[in-house]
C-alpha cells in the first residue's frame, strides 16, 4: 500500500485578488466555474499602468492596466463558463518585460502552479495532476488556504508593440470582440495560457523523457508513438524523449478528443507522393508544409516528372532569378525542385511558373523536421507548391541524378490525402507537436501544426482563431475532458 499523502510543489507569492468569474448562485446549475485573478504587478506598472486608453471592441477601461485586465476576466469568463468546479481557480497574473526583438517576441507564458498526485478522488494513482483540476476531483481546496495556493501562473510581455525593440506597431489588442485587425489579440492568447494551466501540459520533461520527481502526468496516460505502440506512461525516458522528435507520429488517445476530431478538423492532409522507375527508396508519401500562395493543394492533382534546377555553382538552385533556358526546358511542362534560400518562396514559385513549371517543390536548406509551411503572397501564381525536409530533398536530387535534360524517370504527385483529417493520424487520433529538433516551451504540449482549421493549442496563435474552446471549433475543452475535467 503506498501512503495517501498528497503531494504538492509550491512558491512563494502574494498579491490582491481580483474576481473574474461567475459566482451567482443561478449560474451553479449550468456548468460553471469562478475563476479569480491575482494581480502580481506593483503600483503604475502592469494591470496598474495608468496610461490612459480610448475604449476598444467592447473592453470600457479608461487604462491600459484596466483594459487588461477587463481583458483577463473576459478569458477567465469563457473558461469559467465551460469548466466545472466547486473549487474556485485561482491565476496569479502579471504583466512583465519578457523577451522580444525587433521582429520577434514572447507573448506571455503560463501553466499550473501547484500540482498533486495522490490526493482524495484522484482517477490514476501516483500521477501528477495540475492543482485546478485536482482539487476538482477532490472537492476540496487541496491547498488549505496556503497563501501561495494558486492553480495556475500566467505572465505576459508588457513591452509588446509599444517599444522599438519588441514588435514595434504590434501591441495586444485590448478589445473584446476578436475585431484584432493585424494585432495580437490578447483574448485569444490568454485562452490559450488558460487551456496551459488548467491542464494542457505534460509536467514530464519532452527534451530528456523525464519525469517530474520521477512521478508520471496525467498526460503521459493518453499519449501513444504510432511508431512503436506505446504509451507514454510505460515507456522509459530513453524512449520519451525519442518520441517527442518523430514528426507527426505522436498521438493523443483520449476518447473525447478522438470522437470530436471529424466534428473539428477538415479532411485532407498536404501530402507529395513520388513513383516512378528511378524513384528508388523516395517512393511513397512524404511530410510537405504547404504555401500561403498558390492554388490549395487538392482542387487538381498535380502530377509529373520532377526535375531539378541547377543555377549556382555548388549545384543548388535557388530560382530567385528568371530561369535559363536549360532550366526552363528541364522544368516546362514538369515540377521543379528548386532550394530554399535567398528569396522569398513566392519568387521562386513565380519563376519556375514563367518558365512553364506545373507544380514546385521546396528544398528545406536547414535539418530539421517536419517541413513548415511558407508564407507569401502573390494572386498571379497558379501552380501549387510544397516544402519538403532538407533530408527528402538530398535524397531526391540523389534520384535524379542520371536524368537526361527533360526527363527523370522521377514521378511528382502533389495533393491532399483524403482519407485522413488534417491534424490527425490515420486512425483519427490528433496529432501532438513534435518537432526535430526540440522545441522548449513548444513540443509535446500543443497540437501539431498541420491540424486546419487551425486549433487554439497550437504552438503559434493564428489569426483565424475565435473565442471559443469547444466544438465545432476547437478541440480544447475535449483534451481538458479527457483528463478529467
Ligand atoms: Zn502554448
Amino acid at each position: 500500500m503506498t501512503a495517501n499523502t498528497p503531494f504538492k510543489l509550491g512558491r512563494l507569492a502574494a498579491g490582491l485578488f481580483l474576481s473574474a468569474g461567475l459566482a451567482t448562485a443561478a449560474m451553479q446549475a449550468e456548468a460553471a466555474a469562478t475563476i479569480q485573478i491575482l494581480n502580481l504587478d506593483g503600483a503604475g506598472e502592469g494591470f496598474n499602468d495608468p496610461t490612459p486608453a480610448a475604449p476598444v471592441g467592447g473592453n470600457a477601461g479608461t487604462t491600459l492596466g484596466e483594459q487588461r485586465l477587463i481583458a483577463f476576466q473576459h478569458a477567465a469568463d469563457i473558461w469559467g463558463a465551460t469548466l466545472t468546479s466547486s473549487q474556485t481557480i485561482i491565476i496569479r497574473a502579471s504583466f512583465d518585460p519578457l523577451t522580444c526583438t525587433a521582429t520577434t517576441a514572447v507573448l506571455g507564458s503560463a501553466g499550473a502552479y501547484n500540482i498533486w498526485y495522490d490526493f482524495p478522488n484522484a482517477a490514476k494513482a501516483g500521477t501528477w495532476y495540475p492543482q485546478a483540476l485536482a482539487n476538482k476531483l477532490a472537492g476540496e481546496d487541496l491547498s488549505g488556504g496556503d497563501p501561495d495556493g494558486q492553480d495556475i501562473q500566467a505572465r505576459f510581455n508588457s513591452r509588446l508593440g509599444l517599444f522599438a525593440d519588441c514588435l514595434p506597431g504590434s501591441p495586444f489588442y485590448l478589445g473584446l470582440d476578436n475585431n484584432h485587425g493585424p494585432l495580437v489579440d490578447l483574448v485569444t492568447v490568454l485562452l490559450h495560457e488558460f487551456g496551459h494551466g488548467l491542464g494542457f501540459q505534460t509536467f514530464t520533461s519532452g527534451s530528456t523523457g523525464a519525469p517530474f520527481f520521477g512521478v508520471p502526468s496525467i498526460w503521459d496516460h493518453y499519449m501513444l508513438d504510432n511508431t512503436t505502440s506505446k504509451l507514454w506512461i510505460d515507456m522509459n525516458d530513453a524512449e520519451r524523449a525519442a518520441s517527442a522528435l518523430k514528426a507527426r507520429s505522436l498521438v493523443w488517445t483520449g476518447t473525447n478528443v478522438t470522437a470530436s476530431v471529424p466534428n473539428v478538423l477538415s479532411v485532407g492532409v498536404p501530402r507529395l507522393t513520388i513513383s516512378g522507375p528511378a524513384a528508388g527508396a523516395t517512393a511513397g508519401d512524404h511530410l510537405v508544409g504547404a504555401a500561403s500562395f498558390g492554388p490549395p493543394l487538392g482542387a487538381v492533382s498535380v502530377t509529373g516528372q520532377l526535375m531539378p534546377v541547377v543555377d549556382q555553382a555548388n549545384g543548388t538552385g535557388l530560382a530567385c532569378n528568371p530561369l535559363s533556358a536549360n532550366n526552363a526546358l528541364a522544368v516546362r511542362g514538369r515540377i521543379a525542385l528548386v532550394d530554399r534560400g535567398t528569396c522569398t518562396f513566392a519568387v521562386k514559385t513565380k519563376n519556375a511558373q514563367n518558365a512553364g513549371a506545373i507544380g514546385v517543390v521546396v528544398a528545406d536548406n536547414a535539418a530539421g523536421s517536419p517541413p513548415a509551411g511558407m508564407s507569401g503572397t502573390d494572386a498571379t501564381i497558379t501552380i501549387p507548391t510544397v516544402r519538403v525536409t532538407q533530408a527528402d530533398g538530398i535524397a531526391l536530387k540523389a534520384q535524379l541524378a542520371r536524368r537526361s535534360r527533360t526527363t527523370s524517370g522521377v514521378i511528382a504527385d502533389l495533393g491532399v490525402n483524403l482519407g485522413q483529417y488534417a491534424g490527425a493520424d490515420a486512425n483519427g487520433r490528433a496529432l501532438l507537436f513534435t518537432p526535430n529538433p526540440y522545441q522548449s516551451g513548444s513540443s509535446v504540449s500543443h497540437w501539431d501544426t498541420v491540424a486546419f482549421p487551425n486549433l487554439l493549442m497550437e504552438p503559434s496563435i493564428n489569426a483565424d482563431l475565435l473565442h471559443s474552446v469547444i466544438v465545432p471549433y476547437d478541440l480544447t475543452f475535449d483534451l481538458l475532458q479527457d483528463i478529467g475535467w
